[in-house]
């Protein structure tokens, strides 16, 4: 009852008509507003007959043939058309001008079940030219549609995906720091900065989704067709792609954003509006620690992240952060041969912050070429401080996807190195899995120039992310670290242990050294014996310890393995 209620609530509240065909051509639903537009059923408008041709006019004022309706060629050609103009000459000899978006909706088959097509009156519009500018419609900086146009079609496709039983989804892409961006390199720089963000978020959009310009730092992304799960990817995506670093004037920018999600149909019957719910996710998303929330699922807001951020934005400004190492064993003599440093945040009269928080709230907030740097730097000097007394032990630092694809890295790094009066040879930069897969070309171009400085490269969490065994192949890395999900359920799950097993395989396979990571005991510690794993790392062989108290303990390990 109430469904049905709210659906004639939308349909009379709605100011653009909306017109679905069938796949034969024959109009099976127009809303209130096609029926004031018409004055009379759409069906004439939309007609094959000598009649209706000369009822329809194209924006230069010639009769509108069949074959150009925009509900016929979204059908013809399975694509959305948007944006055509169309008069619609009525009985009295006046004329109505139409904006005009068809979007094809797919049966199961794959083929064109029906076109929804959505109207918009623009005669007055028209009439002040604001049309023929697309200044009512569109944002002129980014050329996006805004937020009075994105309206709208909210409202269509919700109300199409009602009758049709679709379902539809609704983004709100919240960019921070383009204010502090403003600021320092002007409004020009700003304004070109935007245009590139619009570009790469339109880059992992399907031709039917719609980007809009909804407010000043807040784009609006429409997904006809798209559940919640598929929502969800979608804004996985473009938080990977704006969190990669953007060039402006000549300076390398950090963006951090939030996405708020809300989808028709929902679980939730009082829920309200698209608009109305995805405006609550997004608050929501601003304090959440991924960066993304849906409005189904943001009854329990998470610890307000922002301030946290901020906090450690103040931290590594203040190089108040703690770098600790990890030894990383080779698994037959039991000997040091690396270490992996890792970055805490000791806060004044409060716990640590670990370092998967760390590298959450970095990625979240724009703060991993800040990170990265301070940690290489940090563990840059250790090293050169181990070489002076003849403890020559590799180091291993992690990479974010943020990093790994940074146009500035490679200079970056050398600069570190010069710095330091450190040896390329001497550090392996660890490259999560899942970074490889966002934009493998550009990510194998970094590695090879990395690999032209002379660091080494592993590929680090391997096992954890969804690429697949043979980027490997295609890699200049010389390690690959298991990801300790894999190991720490070894022994209980065998199917672990023939993936590993197989890992380590392809691993030898292509010469590369095979590191176990998070191995919590001695028993784990056999299995991978037994599956001719090289190098080992976890608790059970070493705990993180300051760069000082390496030297110490590697007296103490290596005295304990000789008598064993
Ligand atoms: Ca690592």
């Amino acid at each position: 009852m109430r469904e049905g209620r709210d659906l004639a609530a939308i349909n009379d509240a709605v100011t653009s008509a909306v017109v679905v065909h069938d796949a034969r051509g024959s109009v099976v639903f127009a809303n209130a507003a096609a029926r004031r537009i018409f004055a009379a059923a759409a069906a004439w408008l939309f007609g094959d007959g000598v009649l209706a041709e000369r009822a329809r006019l194209r924006e230069d004022g010639t009769p509108m043939p069949y074959d150009e309706l925009p509900s016929v060629i979204a059908q013809r050609l399975n694509e959305t058309v948007r944006n055509v103009v169309m008069g619609a000459v009525a009985p009295d000899g006046s004329v109505r001008w139409l904006l005009v978006d068809a979007v094809p909706i797919l049966g199961d088959d794959g083929r064109v079940r029906e076109v929804v097509s959505s109207l918009t009156d623009v005669t007055e519009r028209r009439l002040t030219e604001d049309v023929l500018e697309r200044r009512a419609f569109y944002d002129p900086v980014t050329d996006l549609p805004n937020r009075s146009l994105l309206e709208d079609r909210v409202a269509q496709a919700e109300q199409g995906a009602r009758m049709l039983a679709t379902s539809v989804a609704l983004l709100l892409v919240s960019i921070e720091d383009l204010g502090r961006v403003n600021e320092r390199l002007g409004h020009a720089a700003g304004d070109a900065l935007l245009v590139d963000v619009a570009t790469r978020m339109q880059a992992q959009l399907r031709e039917q989704d719609s980007l809009a310009r909804f407010a000043a730092d807040v784009f609006a992304v429409l997904l006809p067709d798209t559940d919640e799960a598929g929502a969800q990817r979608v804004a996985r995506k473009l938080l990977a792609a704006l969190r990669r670093p953007f060039e402006v004037a000549g300076e390398v920018e950090e963006l951090s954003a939030f996405i708020g999600i809300a989808c028709y149909p929902t679980v939730d019957a009082e829920a309200g509006t698209l608009l109305h719910r995805v405006e609550l996710a997004s608050e929501s998303a601003r304090r959440s620690a991924t960066g993304v929330a849906s409005h189904r699922r943001s009854a329990a807001p998470g610890a307000d992240r922002r301030a946290l951020a901020d906090g450690l934005r103040g931290a590594l400004e203040r190089d108040e952060l703690t770098i600790v190492f990890q030894p990383i064993v080779r698994i037959s003599d039991r000997r040091a041969m690396g270490v992996e440093a890792q970055a805490r945040w000791p806060r004044p009269r409060r716990n640590f912050v670990g370092p998967a928080e760390i590298a959450a709230l970095v990625e979240r907030f724009g703060l991993t070429r800040a990170l990265f740097g301070r940690t290489l730097r940090t563990a840059l000097a250790q090293s050169a401080t181990w070489r002076r007394s003849d403890l020559a032990l590799g180091i291993g630092v992690n990479l974010a996807s943020g990093n790994l694809l940074d146009p500035g890295l490679p200079a970056l790094i050398e600069g570190a190195l010069r710095d330091a009066g450190a040896s390329s040879g001497w550090l392996t930069l660890e490259v999560p899995e899942n970074a490889l897969a966002i934009e493998p070309e550009r990510a194998r171009e970094i590695i090879r120039e990395l690999v032209g400085i002379g660091v080494h490269i592993a590929i680090d969490d391997f096992g954890a992310g969804f690429s697949s065994l043979s980027v490997l192949q295609r890699l200049s890395a010389e390690i690959v670290k298991i990801d300790r999900s894999l190991v720490r359920r070894l022994i209980a799950d065998p199917e672990n242990r023939r993936i590993v097993r197989i890992a380590v395989e392809i691993g030898h396979s292509l010469g590369m050294q095979v590191v176990a990571n998070g191995i919590e005991d001695t028993a784990t510690l056999e299995v991978l014996v037994g599956l001719g794993c090289d190098l080992a790392q976890g608790t059970a062989l070493g705990r993180p310890i300051a760069g000082a108290a390496i030297l110490p303990w590697m007296a103490r390990t290596n005295t304990t393995s000789s008598d064993a």
